[in-house]
């Protein structure tokens, strides 16, 4: 059973948590406890059994075959290979590769699934009405929520990302996308306005009461919804069996996680595997110059009232951490009041939280974080030293590592999880390799000379992105999508 984090909905079952995204009166699904799973059972088992023995447990009101055909999506067909998720060994350290699916980020291992959850979870509770799912991005999820939703019977997808806040190469993706049900809308304004605005969407009640006219309800792809995070656990199990198949690491023996991090949704799913069992030591928050989730774990300060910077790792580029709240909620010993203090809306996103949660937050995590130049030497560094091309935002997490082993000379085997393919990126990891260029450098004349460089390939989804036909996107003020939105379905 599920429960909100600001104590104001509890006994909700899987279904409820998935179909309605994120708690209507404000505050976040969370489990009502955590389920044990001892990793020595799943070792030898191929990708999907191990999502199946993960998420089986969360989904008690999913059947066992319906779950089945859901993660039969982790196929050769949709990510490139028999392995979804490999554990690569760069250097002394593993890198899990999250990125073989068909955006090149590691959001396509959830939202290759979540579309399947959403809609069994929608039948079960007897919804008669058709989705419309809002996602607001930074670059990555929008277009692999595209992908994941596209043609989906009953669901329909609009996806906002601020303008010129995103690569060509995410851009470009986006307006690429087929399927009848998909709709992209650039907004003016950074990610954070982009996001506020969509969130005052999911919560108008005029609006939800104008769709409800056309039978239309609303669901979050974003981070928040219980059907993103779940998927997300699994590849930490993944990565610590192969660590043990590979003679990385001992059996049993604990490993430390470093996550690049901006909503915190992939760092949250490495804590809730540490939760159900799996041996992780320190989970390392990995940052970039949007910098308030090291500035939180130095002083127990969260300050979101700040300058926000466009960098070279744009999905990191986040200055409202949505899902910290579940792991506040957890730090707080599961204290909903505290949650409620520290969220409310009058405090305008700042707050300071109380020192034994702060210590808590300590223990399970290091946070730091790495500036632009920074990033772009431990690119080109770790070229040189292993011949491994890092994308800007896993470059972050590897740099923030490097801190943190300097700092701890903490001996433990540590995965770094490689968030996105650094051909997404391809500009300015060359800037990273080479430096800068004379004229700047065409996005996809930059593809091949990455591929070039490297000897690697150009992953499939993004060749020839540059030929596809883009559909024309329409740039609105935050203010007002909510009414090209009713327009759009009018
Ligand atoms: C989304 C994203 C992140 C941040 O992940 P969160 O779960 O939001 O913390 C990091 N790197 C890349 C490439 C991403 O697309």
């Amino acid at each position: 059973m599920y429960e909100s984090t600001r104590g104001n909905l509890s006994g909700q079952s899987a279904s409820q948590a998935i179909a309605l995204g994120m708690v209507p009166s404000g505050g976040l699904f969370v489990p009502a406890t955590f389920p044990t799973l001892d990793w020595q059972e799943l070792r030898g088992l191929a990708y999907r059994e191990v999502a199946k023995r993960v998420m089986m447990p969360y989904l008690t009101d999913f059947s066992e075959s319906t779950l089945d055909e859901i993660i039969s999506i982790y196929s050769e067909k949709t990510f490139d290979g028999p392995n979804p998720a490999p554990l690569v060994s760069v250097g002394n350290f593993g890198v899990l590769e999250l990125w073989h699916g068909p955006t090149s980020a590691f959001k396509d291992m959830a939202l290759q699934v979540l579309p399947d959850l959403l809609k069994v979870s929608l039948k079960q509770i007897d919804l008669d009405a058709e989705v419309l799912i809002l996602v607001a991005t930074s670059g990555d999820t929008g277009k692999a929520a595209l992908e994941g939703f596209k043609n989906r019977e009953g669901m329909h997808i609009v996806v906002f990302y601020p303008d010129g806040g995103v690569s060509h190469v995410q851009e470009r993706q986006m307006t690429t996308t087929e399927g009848a049900n998909t709709h992209v809308m650039a907004v003016k304004g950074n990610f954070d306005q982009c996001q506020a605005a969509v969130k005052k969407m999911f919560a108008s009640e005029s609006l939800k009461a104008r769709l409800w006219e056309k039978r239309l309800v609303f669901s979050s792809a974003n981070s928040i919804n219980w059907g993103r995070l779940l998927p997300q656990i699994v590849y930490y199990f993944w990565a610590y069996l192969q660590a043990v198949e590979q003679g990385k690491v001992n059996p049993g023996a604990a490993v430390n996680v470093v996550v690049p991090t901006g909503n915190f949704g992939n760092l949250l799913a490495a804590y809730y595997a540490k939760r159900m069992g799996l041996p992780i030591a320190k989970i390392v928050c990995a940052s970039n110059k949007n910098n308030v989730l090291a500035n939180f774990f130095a002083t127990g300060e969260y300050q979101s009232q700040r300058d926000f910077f466009q960098t070279i790792s744009p999905s990191m580029d986040i200055l409202v951490s949505s899902n910290f709240e579940r792991f506040l909620y957890e730090m707080s010993g599961r204290n909903a009041d505290s949650i409620k203090e520290w969220y409310n809306p009058k405090n305008q996103g700042s707050f300071k939280v109380d020192p034994l949660t702060l210590q808590n937050c300590q223990d399970v995590v290091y946070a730091g974080w790495a500036d632009e130049e920074e990033t772009l030497a431990t690119i080109a560094r770790s070229f040189k030293m292993y011949r491994y091309v890092f994308d800007p935002h896993t470059a972050v997490g590897v740099k923030v590592y490097e801190d943190y082993y300097a700092e701890s000379r903490d001996q433990r085997f540590t995965i770094i999880a490689s968030t996105a393919s650094p051909f997404k990126f391809a500009p300015s990891v060359l800037i990273g390799l080479e430096g800068i260029p004379e004229k700047p450098r065409d996005e996809w004349q930059a593809l091949e000379d990455l591929s070039r460089l490297t000897g690697w390939p150009i992953p499939s989804g993004l060749q020839s992105l540059d030929k596809k036909k883009a559909r024309r996107v329409e740039l609105y003020s935050a203010a007002g999508i909510e009414e090209a939105l009713l327009k759009l379905f009018a």
